[in-house]
């Protein structure tokens, strides 16, 4: 963490966000690219994003990769992509992600994605496969609000609204489990009691969901996060692109979030975890940090809030030897935060 002391830029003038290698040399271990860990008490997330750049988030644990960037070399080993939109810079390596879990005899890829872009996604992966002379398997899944897919017994991906400037989903991850019906679980009844019981065709069970984790993608509105399953997720990964006053219009404009509208939100959240991801290249996270704690001081009931950023490691192929990554030189900004 930074000094506090050291580092206290006016409000007007943000310190320039950096490159993650500037003119630094390269480093020995180039084959993983930075990214970030967090470990939460249920599982890990691993992921890299920055606004118009690229943005994947993996939950390991889960066998989900949320978006894909531009495929980094990590998110090849899980099963599942939900995507929730179509922009490039969440997008752009799913053709790679599917040929290579093909290619490495893994199982299919299958893609979790808003109905209206099922088709284009399509489209992409037969024109590559003219170019490559093979199609690869895969599995496309158009979603809408509301819809469900098993990932596997007891993990269900839910779809939920966002509002973008393109077709977008969030994506919830549940835990659902038939649990035993508190009236009955009191008696203490044996097993084989129950057994005939549910032979007889009695419901003995209720279904309970557990919201493990919601990702957003991209959304303008704090109200999507009050959404259920959303705004009581154990973890909720949200994206918040800007953080200046003079950013507002910007999210207007390109349907983002801005801090505002997530500080005007957050006494309603009840995650254990709320995870910013998806800053804007123009804003350095440790300064948005700040500007964020400074507008939060006054509520009284704010869930732990972290930026996925502040965890970024220089992966290390040799077990063990993660090493704390510092980002380096200025970088200039375009006008794109996609
Ligand atoms: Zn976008
Ligand atoms: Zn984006």
């Amino acid at each position: 963490m930074e000094n506090e002391k050291k580092i206290s830029p006016p409000e007007d003038n943000p310190p320039r966000p950096r490159t993650l290698t500037g003119n630094a040399p390269p480093r020995e271990t180039p084959l993983l690219p930075p990214m970030a860990i967090v470990k939460t008490p249920y599982f890990h997330l691993l992921g890299y994003s920055v606004a118009g750049e690229e943005t994947a988030i993996q939950v390991p644990e889960l066998n989900v990769v949320f978006d894909i960037g531009k495929c980094p070399r990590p998110m090849l080993t899980r099963d599942f992509c939900l995507l929730s939109h179509g922009h490039i810079d969440h997008s752009a390596g799913i053709v790679y992600y599917l040929s290579q879990l093909f290619f490495q005899g893994m199982i299919p890829g299958t893609i979790l994605c808003p109905a209206a872009i099922a088709d284009g996604l399509s489209g992409i992966i037969r024109a590559w496969a003219a170019l490559e002379g093979k199609i690869t398997q895969h599995r496309i899944v158009p979603m809408k609000p509301g819809d469900e897919f098993e990932l596997r017994r007891g993990l269900i991906a839910r779809a939920f609204a966002t509002r973008h400037t393109v077709a977008s989903l969030g994506f919830t991850l549940i835990d659902r489990r038939e649990k035993l019906k508190p009236e009955l679980a009191a008696q203490n009844l044996p097993g084989h009691i129950l057994r005939d019981m549910k032979a007889r065709g009695e419901k003995i069970t209720y279904t309970l969901d557990v919201p493990l984790v919601a990702y957003t993608g991209d959304t303008s509105m704090g109200e999507t996060l009050l959404q259920d399953g959303v705004r009581d997720a154990r973890v909720l990964i949200t994206e918040c692109t800007f953080f200046e006053q003079s950013h507002r219009k910007r999210a207007t404009v390109g349907q983002h979030m801005h801090m505002q509208d997530l500080v005007e939100v957050l006494p309603q959240l009840q995650n254990e975890l709320v995870l910013i991801s998806h800053v804007s290249r123009r804003t350095y996270v440790g300064w948005a940090a700040r500007q964020l704690a400074r507008a939060t001081e006054g509520l009284t009931i704010v869930p732990r809030i972290e930026f996925l950023m502040d965890h970024v490691q220089r992966l290390d192929v040799r077990p063990g030897k993660a090493a704390p990554f510092v980002p380096a030189e200025p970088v200039s900004p375009t006008d794109q935060d996609d």
